[in-house]
């Protein structure tokens, strides 16, 4: 049933999950539970998820956290009608408790800044208004565009970002569907650093992700937790196991509902 590698590595998970009075389960959204839209609003789980996810919830053995790219807000709306989820968002700078407490941190002035020069230029650069403001950063995002114009765009951003991404405390970041400018620190390591801290150290650990800014987190998780690529295509990683979504991803979340 395992199609893709590190069926060892998954199965020896599972039957430490199975001994194990606690669980944790961190977990990308866009890509991971969700299939790419090129309307991101409606970029809803795929079916079985949503289910899934809330028996693994209410077994009461396993903390599940979503730790997005997103705002929050956003990820907290497309999981409705999911409770007692953690999310931590815009790669950690954002954090929504289960208990509905939202808690952020602050980036530098002089980061916010630079990423205000950068929004300016986009305005002033007479490119498709297509850029999403966030904590943190700006992502452009050009999916559902033809190829060509997606080159274009890549080039002109590219050029048009470079000196502000040179700066210290930011970074320019490839993501499937588009590019984003943001503040280096918190990336999605510090946030699975950050759970993994809190949690229970003898609790067996995994985090699920797709896109190269889930790597900050498999690499915090090695030699801690099992670490996923959650993929359609195979893509050099420092996961540990590979699953295609979203049929290998629902047979793992099933099997993980039945510890
Ligand atoms: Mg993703």
């Amino acid at each position: 049933m395992w199609d893709s590698y590190g069926k060892d590595k998954v199965a020896d998970f599972l039957r430490q999950l199975n001994q194990a009075s606690t669980a944790t389960l961190m977990l990308d959204y866009d890509g991971t539970l969700a299939p790419f839209q090129t309307d991101r609003d409606r970029a809803y789980p795929y079916p079985d998820i949503v289910p899934i996810l809330d028996l693994i919830i209410q077994s009461g053995r396993t903390k599940v956290f979503v730790v997005s790219g997103r705002p929050v807000r956003e990820v907290e709306s497309l999981l409705h009608p999911l409770t007692d989820i953690e999310i931590w968002g815009a790669h950690g700078l954002e954090h929504l408790l289960s208990d509905g407490t939202y808690q952020s941190t602050t980036i530098d002035s002089s980061i916010s800044e630079i990423l205000a020069q950068a929004e300016e230029w986009l305005r002033e650069s007479g490119l498709p208004d297509m850029a999403e403001i966030k904590p943190g950063g700006i992502a452009f995002h050009w999916r559902g565009l033809p190829a060509f114009e997606i080159k274009r765009l890549q080039v002109r951003i590219q050029e048009g970002w470079l000196e502000f991404a040179k700066k210290p405390g930011l970074k320019l970041l490839d993501f499937d569907g588009g590019i984003e400018l943001r503040a280096t620190r918190p990336d999605k390591g510090d946030a699975v650093a950050e759970i993994l801290k809190r949690a229970d150290p003898r609790a067996p650990a995994a985090f699920l992700g797709d896109d190269l800014t889930d790597e900050d987190g498999f690499r915090v998780l090695d030699g801690r937790g099992l670490s996923v690529l959650v993929r359609s295509e195979y893509r050099m990683t420092q996961a540990k196991a590979w699953l295609r979504p979203p049929n290998e991803l629902v047979d793992f979340l099933e099997q993980w509902s039945r510890m």
